[in-house]
């Protein structure tokens, strides 16, 4: 998709690889190699992001993985990257030889670049069952994937994308080589619903709504809903999204979310995916109006709001005065992005609020970040910042007791509540563009209309 997401997109991955874990938890916790009675625990250092799944991917559809079919009794490791992790930071601790690590990522840089690694990706070790430590009676579970008594690398897989398929093999004369395969991916139009009994991620779970789905929804009305306290049990969502299937029609993974709906306490939120004729692509409402909007309301991930806007003992000074600002305690160096797109005004020192950035966004809004440990590389007076763009680390300089972000959205020159301030919203179609768009959504509101809903599936995550 050629969505630019900004940070939002960033805290729905994460939230996505959250969920992820939580979801390979549940998985670990029932395979028969999960704790082997003969394998310490400690030798799978991370035990929580590591599981043994089945392949999920039917043999047939292996041309470039003969690696998994020459071994069928071999262990399997499914690793999901770690933010951070390098392809040999995964290998080294799956217990990998470092030689056969090197040779095996030497092999792979032909057709994969491995600092193409994404942060909740999936990579399928294969080790070599080694029949001297399975004893004859077989009523013991083989060494797990990743243990010492695991065996040899055999092979590595990953899916950079949907339907693409990278694969180093090891020959029987010790040395790698790697293959790609691109399967044709069809598109199949997929309707969900339910009810919210405790939260959106709850509900759409039980309806068999994969995850990748849920996080781009989320994302998606993010700018809407506050989702601690704008969700009442009762509340419904939809959704229409594309399931992605190979040539033998098995489903790989999910394409766009073509229409998503929420109607929270009876009110009506509906969301459609729309690309203009310049190319980019949004959620537009009903009204043509992008959900995107011109700025952000908190310009950091993960954060937590420690001070709000309004009268406070000043904690420093001592004093009670306005807190012209929100604050958000985040660890130092966590990346600060621009609230939307705009000029830098300044960058430098400004009295007590430290390292200082003003961004000039339009004549009526500007934003200010204070208190940073840093700006980032070319950061400076005159330069031009777009929505999501890095432009500075948190930090503790000026008056600050602790590493936060204090965060200003000035309004004419007065300062605003970021939280409550009315924010201009992204784009509005209009004219032709806005008429096309009511045709695109028609034919949106008659698919959803006319789709069965997917009965739910019980195991279909
Ligand atoms: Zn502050």
């Amino acid at each position: 998709m050629k969505t630019n997401v900004g940070p939002l997109g960033l805290f729905c991955t994460a939230l996505l690889v959250s969920a992820l874990t939580l979801s390979i938890r549940s998985t670990a916790s029932f395979s028969q190699y999960d704790s082997p009675p003969n394998t310490p625990s400690n030798t799978i250092p991370v035990v929580t992001t590591y599981a043994h799944e089945a392949d999920e991917v039917p043999a047939r559809h292996q041309a470039a993985s003969a690696a998994v079919q020459d071994a069928a009794d071999a262990s399997r490791l499914v690793v999901r990257v770690k933010k951070g992790d390098t392809l040999m930071d995964i290998l080294m601790k799956s217990g990998v030889a470092a030689d056969d690590a090197e040779q095996a990522i030497s092999s792979l840089r032909e057709v994969y670049n491995p600092r193409r690694l994404r942060t909740g990706q999936k990579v399928t070790l294969l080790f070599g069952a080694d029949s001297s430590l399975t004893p004859a009676s077989g009523y013991e579970p083989p060494p797990a994937a990743g243990s010492e008594d695991a065996g040899a690398l055999l092979g590595i897989k990953l899916h950079p994308d949907a339907g693409r398929e990278i694969a180093a093999k090891r020959d029987p004369a010790g040395t790698f080589s790697a293959a790609e395969t691109q399967k044709h991916l069809t598109p199949v139009d997929v309707r969900s619903a339910g009810v919210i009994r405790t939260s959106l991620f709850d509900a759409a779970k039980a309806a068999g709504v994969p995850q990748k789905v849920l996080a781009e929804m989320i994302h998606a009305f993010s700018y809407d809903v506050d989702w601690q306290r704008d969700i009442q049990p009762g509340d419904r969502f939809e959704v229409l999204y594309e399931k992605l299937a190979d040539e033998d029609g098995e489903s790989v993974d999910t394409g766009n979310v073509v229409y998503a709906e929420l109607v929270l306490s009876g009110q009506r939120l509906a969301l459609y995916h729309y690309t203009t004729k310049d190319g980019i692509t949004d959620y537009y409402n009903q009204k043509g109006e992008s959900v995107r909007k011109a700025l952000l309301r908190t310009p950091i991930d993960g954060a937590r709001l420690s001070s709000s806007f309004g009268k406070r003992k000043h904690p420093i000074l001592g004093y009670t005065r306005m807190h012209k600002g929100v604050d958000f305690a985040a660890p130092k160096g966590t990346p600060i992005y621009a609230a939307g797109n705009g000029v830098i005004l300044s960058a430098g020192r400004h009295g007590g609020y430290g390292n200082y950035i003003e961004i000039r966004h339009n004549p009526e809004f500007h934003t200010g970040y204070g208190h940073l440990s840093r700006f980032a590389k070319g950061i400076h007076a005159g330069t031009r910042v777009t929505q999501g763009e890095v432009i500075g680390y948190v930090g503790a300089t000026g008056l600050a007791t602790g590493p936060h972000l204090h965060y200003e959205v000035i309004r004419d020159n007065k300062k605003v509540n970021p939280l409550s301030v009315n924010l201009p919203t992204g784009r509005k179609l209009r004219g032709k563009e806005f008429d096309e768009f009511l045709v695109a959504k028609a034919k949106v509101d008659t698919m959803v209309a006319s789709l069965p809903v997917e009965p739910k599936i019980a195991s279909s995550e």
